[in-house]
């Protein structure tokens, strides 16, 4: 009796640690199946982390997902991916400096595409709000200096009429009108430094389109800088990972729906196992951002060697 207790224990024990480990077990059998037989199965794929600040439906997000997928399952006629509320492969969408930067040039009226004439566009806009910038800073940093000078001198005269016992009416008149003076200029200087933080913003969100416009035009010159900060790395659109913890596609960046389908195709290229290619209109070229939606000839070829097609 006591043994059949110990067995049932055992058992519970066991379908614990299994019902424990369940997804961890799921993704790691997806990832080596994904490894060595590719294309067998289809790689289910769900939502992960959905920022609502890209202005697009979770329901258009999945359609989106779908062109994606379909692009590349129509090149060779098979499933390759499928929807599934917990599917292994999770895809996020993730809000940071990337999107925010489109999204503010777009409130500010510049409209971006990924052209040399809109580099060009950007840049001269560039150049002159860095003029206004520069301008704006000089007068501010020389009203500070003012300001603090006649703030000092106004409190040395408060304090020496203080310890004087009191002030004339005369004294006391032009005490208060300078006081006046501080305080006007005092609200002054913070609405300057309002404004000048608002074109830093505007200034820091064109240096990073100009930045992503320079690796995807494949632009030689130097790197723009941002004022007051680092933003640092390549500007990536999306990412795909995997290891331990699972798979995931991320995306950071797109102006638009044809945009958003063409880093997907890309980062869904990668979860099948694809690397790179050198043609620069291929769907697979390192830089995530070309125009071209259509698989090339080169993705095929990439694709069916992957899923080892040429035999049959
Ligand atoms: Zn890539």
């Amino acid at each position: 009796m006591k043994k059949i207790f110990r067995i049932v224990f055992y058992l519970i024990a066991i379908g614990a640690v299994v019902f424990l480990f369940r997804t961890p077990l799921a993704q790691i059998f997806s990832i080596l199946q994904n490894k060595y037989l590719p294309c067998n199965q289809p790689i289910t794929y769900s939502l992960g982390s959905f920022d609502e600040r890209f202005g697009v439906s979770k329901e258009k997000f999945l359609n989106i997902i779908s062109i994606a997928k379909k692009t590349w399952e129509k090149s060779i006629d098979k499933e390759l991916f499928i929807y599934a509320p917990s599917g292994n492969l999770k895809i996020n969408l993730i809000y940071d400096i990337r999107q925010e930067a489109s999204q503010k040039l777009k409130d500010i009226g510049i409209t971006v595409s990924d052209t040399r004439a809109s580099y060009n566009d950007l840049k001269s806009r560039y150049t002159a709000m860095q003029a206004d910038y520069l301008k704006l800073k000089t007068e501010f940093e020389s009203r500070v200096a003012l300001f603090k000078n006649r703030q000092s001198t106004y409190e040395k005269e408060v304090m020496s009429l203080n310890k004087k016992g009191g002030a004339s009416k005369d004294e006391y008149n032009r005490l208060s009108k300078e006081k006046n003076y501080l305080d006007t200029e005092f609200a002054e200087i913070n609405k300057l430094q309002t404004e000048i933080n608002f074109k830093i913003e505007n200034i820091n969100a064109l240096v990073v389109v100009l930045n992503r416009l320079v690796s995807s035009l494949n632009i030689e010159v130097d790197k723009f800088n941002t004022i007051g900060g680092e933003l640092g790395g390549e500007f990536e659109e999306g990412t795909y990972k995997e290891g331990p913890a699972g798979r995931e596609i991320d995306i950071f960046q797109f102006d638009n729906e044809g945009k958003l389908a063409r880093v997907l195709t890309h980062e869904f290229g990668h979860a099948l196992g694809l690397e790179h290619l050198e043609n620069a209109k291929a769907v697979m070229y390192y830089l995530n951002n070309g125009v071209n939606e259509k698989l090339t000839a080169e993705d095929i070829t990439a694709l069916r060697k992957r899923c080892d097609l040429f035999a049959r």
